[in-house]
């Protein structure tokens, strides 16, 4: 088997915002958990400042829960 093309799936830039304290932070699908409903795509982790739950959203706009507030 011979590799014509390294997949990039996984590789998508999630970027979050803590409600908590406001950091901000950025990841790629494959670090995190990311969950798939009938709303969209969303993934969560940990604050690693304050412990609060941070919402994460496809960088590119493609998780469809529609809200990643900033900076497309
Ligand atoms: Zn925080």
């Amino acid at each position: 088997m011979r590799l014509v093309k390294i997949g990039k799936k996984g590789e998508k830039k999630w970027k979050g915002t803590c409600t908590g304290c406001g950091a901000k932070f950025e990841a790629t699908e494959k670090e995190l958990n990311v969950t798939y409903d009938r709303d969209g795509s969303l993934a969560q982790e940990d604050c690693t400042q304050c412990g609060q739950t941070v919402n994460f959203y496809a960088a590119d706009g493609s998780s469809s829960r529609d809200s990643y507030p900033e900076e497309r």
